[in-house]
């Protein structure tokens, strides 16, 4: 079978996303590079959007997932077995969490967890009232797409959930819309989409507490920046600031598909009753899954990892700042925006990175940056050979542009 007859294949019998997808015809991936069908080399400076931050096929997740093969598959709907690996996934969360976040419900994806999340706020409060927070994405699903932002993105889509108010990101003085009519408030702890923005920690420390003086549950969601995506196991470390619910996706699986939504054991009580099931999914908590994501926060506990973050973050953003086309950097740990003049210059420069043989990828809300989020396990040597190419990527354009 040739290239084109897949490509078209692709094109004709899979759904698509966009007019331009990427088109890497994927071979394998190991650690932080993917291979294609020809055997060209790829570092991947994305890692699957903030998913493989242990890098692609970590042997100890391979190994947990092999162990689980051998035990059991699917065996119930989600909450009424008990399964080795959902437990010692759940224990092992409850030991990075704060006490009033130890109890998770393990779903499918981010978007599900957040529509859970929402669903919680509501069942819990007895209210109707959603506040989320401009320039945020929460998933493409109804709900989560309803608290999302970006309209251009959402109004084809139109009715969604009624109800949703919009913060201002940053500005204390628009949490005012929080009152006793809100049932939760739900936050990226950083915005991921919107281009890499990190909110300041008195603007969430005010957010806490008008959410605690209101009843409103407080949701952050750390779908793309926790797991040690920005430095920290989780992002809201950094802020000393504790929501009532947390929802997690991407990285947790170790390259597994999962969400979870996490709560005290008193607010997640009431999804079993008026009504009881409150929220169920077939194939959350899958076994296999659950086995993968418990060995990806083992290795993230035992390799240094997370604590090296920064300083690999620092040393690429240093490099990087050598180009003064850069407009701006906006970084937390290794989670990069790199704003440009424009999204076309945006878009030279991924292209040329990837004839070069290294991933950057877009964000959904802010054509003039391109991201990077590598694997967390890159190595400072690695760092460096990525940075270069992308300055050589730089030059290399800007010279054939002049
Ligand atoms: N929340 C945030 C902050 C995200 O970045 C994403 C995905 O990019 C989601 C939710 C949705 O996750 P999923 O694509 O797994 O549904």
């Amino acid at each position: 079978m040739t290239d084109q007859i897949r490509t078209t294949d692709f094109k004709n019998l899979q759904g698509q996303t966009n007019k331009f997808p990427y088109l890497i015809d994927v071979d394998r991936a190991e650690g932080i590079y993917i291979w294609d069908k020809s055997g060209k080399k790829y570092i991947d400076m994305i890692a699957g959007v903030a998913v493989t931050n242990i890098g692609h096929r970590n042997p100890l997740v391979l190994d947990a997932i092999r162990q689980q093969l051998d035990k059991h598959l699917h065996v119930m709907v989600y909450g009424e077995y008990i399964q080795d690996s959902q437990l010692a996934l759940a224990k092992n969360l409850a030991s990075l969490l704060p006490e009033n976040l130890h109890c998770s419900y393990i779903v499918n994806s981010g978007t599900e967890a957040n529509e859970a999340a929402l669903k919680l706020a509501k069942r819990y409060t007895g209210r109707h009232e959603l506040i989320s927070c401009k320039g945020s994405y929460h998933g493409n699903t109804h709900g989560s797409m309803s608290v999302s932002y970006n309209e251009v993105k959402k109004s084809p889509f139109r009715p969604l959930l009624p109800a949703v108010k919009f913060i201002e990101f940053n500005n204390i003085a628009s949490l005012e819309i929080i009152t006793k009519e809100t049932a939760g408030v739900i936050l990226e702890t950083i915005q991921g989409d919107a281009g890499v923005r990190v909110p300041t920690k008195e603007f969430m420390i005010a957010l806490r507490k008008k959410c605690t003086e209101t009843g409103a549950l407080l949701i952050f969601d750390e779908v793309q920046v926790g797991i040690g995506r920005t430095g920290s196991m989780f992002a809201f470390e950094r802020f000393n600031v504790v929501p009532d619910v947390l929802t997690l996706g991407k990285a947790l699986g170790g390259g597994m598909p999962i969400g979870a939504f996490i709560s005290s054991t008193e607010i997640m009580e009431c999804l079993t009753h008026d009504p009881m099931l409150g929220h169920i999914t077939t194939f959350g908590g899958h076994p296999v899954i659950c086995a993968a994501a418990d060995a990806c926060l083992t290795v993230l506990k035992t390799e240094n990892w997370i604590h090296e973050c920064e300083t690999k973050g620092h040393i690429l953003e240093t490099m990087l700042k050598q180009n003064n086309e850069i407009v701006e950097i906006r970084r937390a740990g290794l989670l990069f925006a790199i704003e440009l003049k424009s999204a076309e210059r945006v878009q030279q420069i991924v292209e040329r990175c990837l004839e070069k043989g290294l991933i950057g990828f877009w964000f959904l809300s802010c054509p003039d940056s391109f991201r990077l989020s590598p694997p967390l396990s890159i190595t400072v040597d690695e760092i460096e050979l990525a940075g270069n190419i992308i300055l050589e990527a730089l030059r290399e354009t800007s010279t054939e542009t002049n």
